[in-house]
């Protein structure tokens, strides 16, 4: 710590001036402002952040704000799953997937790849007859299921099934792992995604009947 203290230096004086921040754009700095210095920055190929997730999935109509946050955290693999938390410095012994028992858990296997998440998504996926391929990885699921499917009241499910299905594995997972409760089949899970997906929609009038 002393030979950090040593090459850090003395502090720069900062000659009684109150901080301020500076922006060479007109009007001085807002957050808009440095938002778009940074995309400016991106598209001139100086990756300075990380790509965002594809926000228009998760800022969606209907779905409680507690939900797309867990999702934008999710997309970014910041969510306490077993290999994040290891990755963190928890001592953890058994690092499998509670769900499945047989392989590691991480964000990715535990909500898109895992053998009895697949079973959810296909019920879901095959209501709608089109051929689907899970994404690689949560953020590339999310920019495929950008585009709608499904006619009618199907189309207008379609932005909130993925928010119900991700939550509802989520929350089994953490009954297993944190509530020590016992396993839930799958058609109990789907049943509590069609419940959410009701729950969600049912003030709007295309949900009525
Ligand atoms: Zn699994």
């Amino acid at each position: 710590m002393l030979q950090l203290f040593e090459w850090l230096g003395s502090p720069p004086s900062l000659n009684d001036q109150e901080d301020e921040l500076k922006c060479n754009i007109a009007g001085g700095f807002s957050t808009k402002s440095c938002y778009n210095w940074l995309i400016d920055q991106q598209q001139q190929q100086q990756p300075l952040i990380p790509p965002p997730p594809p926000y228009l999935c998760i800022w969606v109509k209907f779905v409680p704000p507690k939900n797309q946050t867990f999702m934008w955290l999710a997309a970014q693999n910041a969510i306490p799953t077993t290999d994040n938390l290891v990755r963190r410095g928890v001592p953890i012994q058994n690092m499998m997937c509670s769900l499945c028992n047989s392989q590691a858990e991480t964000v990715n296997h535990l909500l898109l790849h895992c053998s009895y998440t697949h079973k959810i998504w296909n019920y879901f996926i095959g209501g709608y007859n089109v051929r689907w391929a899970n994404g690689g990885s949560l953020e590339a699921q999310l920019q495929a299921w950008k585009f709608r499917r499904g006619r009618n009241r199907g189309r207008k499910i379609w932005p909130l099934l993925i928010f119900a299905i991700i939550r509802s594995i989520w929350e089994e997972r953490n009954r297993r792992v944190m509530a020590n409760k016992s396993p839930r089949s799958e058609g109990v899970i789907i049943n509590e995604i069609k419940k959410l997906i009701f729950h969600w929609g049912k003030a709007e009038k295309w949900f009525w009947g």
